[in-house]
């Protein structure tokens, strides 16, 4: 079975490309197969891989508007940093409009994917940080969602909004959607608005919190300027040890989801 996480929060600025790059690499890390999809328009979770954004011979648009299969688009380099992508550009901007006008607009994401399903035991898709025709295709793609919260403001009022509709396209395009988690990112224990976002988001969604916090840490900032994950740039940091750590606990967390369905199997 396939993990597909959406990394989204329509909020800029909050971390899901951070999130996405090195959670990619930290499962790549433990020898899972991965999959990272950028369909954000910045294309950062592209460079951030590693990649050139201008100088792909294929990006996610091609994938989404010209029906181009994905075996075809997913860039491998040696130099990248162990897991697959799909990449994306400016490009892209055009492509949520040109969609609109498609068959299962929704779903160009979903069906793309699932040739290459079993290849990979993760995809991660970093979204836009709106919810537009890109972000609906993800969360109408993906099996759970991890929601990056930044630790420095109070954003409980917006993350009500982006569960409802998270909610809402569960109900109307994808029963199987849930919430992997909300992770807690540039958390500063120093700052006591941070600890009081932290104790609030504790409150108010109890074990839908991921344990492991994100510290604020340079080195997860410099890491896209040297094109790599912060496990390759500098994998004694703090920030290189938080997304191993969330690695380990999302892969704790799916053997448990495991066991559970299938010990509902056999009772059935
Ligand atoms: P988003 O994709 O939600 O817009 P990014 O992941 O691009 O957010 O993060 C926004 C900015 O904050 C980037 O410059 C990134 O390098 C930086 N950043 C993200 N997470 C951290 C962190 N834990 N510590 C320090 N800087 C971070
Ligand atoms: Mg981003």
């Amino acid at each position: 079975m396939t993990t597909v996480f959406a990394i989204a929060n329509q909020k800029g600025g909050v971390g899901k490309t951070t999130t996405s790059v090195n959670l990619a690499a930290s499962l790549a890390a433990t020898r899972k197969k991965v999959l990272l999809v950028d369909i954000d328009p910045q294309g950062n979770a592209t460079s951030g891989s590693g990649v050139d954004k201008y100088d792909v011979p294929h990006t996610i648009y091609d994938v989404l508007v010209e029906g181009l299969p994905v075996e075809q688009a997913v860039v491998t380099t040696p130099e990248q940093s162990g897991f697959d992508l799909l990449a994306a550009n400016g490009d892209l901007t055009a492509a949520e409009v040109q969609m609109l006008d498609l068959e299962a607009k929704e779903y160009r994401l979903r069906d793309a994917l699932a040739p290459v399903m079993d290849r990979y035991d993760f995809i991660l898709i970093d979204c836009p940080p709106s919810l537009n025709m890109l972000t609906v295709n993800s969360l109408a793609a993906a099996t759970s969602v991890i929601v990056p919260i930044q630790c420095e403001y109070y954003a409980l009022e917006g993350l009500t909004a982006l569960l409802q509709t998270i909610e809402k396209i569960s109900a109307v395009l994808n029963p199987s959607l849930h919430i992997g988690g909300l992770l807690r990112t540039m958390y500063d224990p120093r700052n006591s608005l941070s600890n009081d976002v932290s104790n609030q988001l504790i409150t108010h969604f109890g074990d839908r919190v991921y344990r492991t916090i994100i510290p604020r840490n340079v080195r997860l900032a410099e890491a896209p300027s040297h094109g790599a994950p912060v496990i390759t740039y500098d994998v004694k940091s703090r920030g290189a040890i938080s997304y191993m750590a969330l690695a380990g606990e999302i892969l704790r967390r799916e053997q448990t989801l495991r066991q559970q369905a299938r010990a509902r199997a056999t009772e059935n």
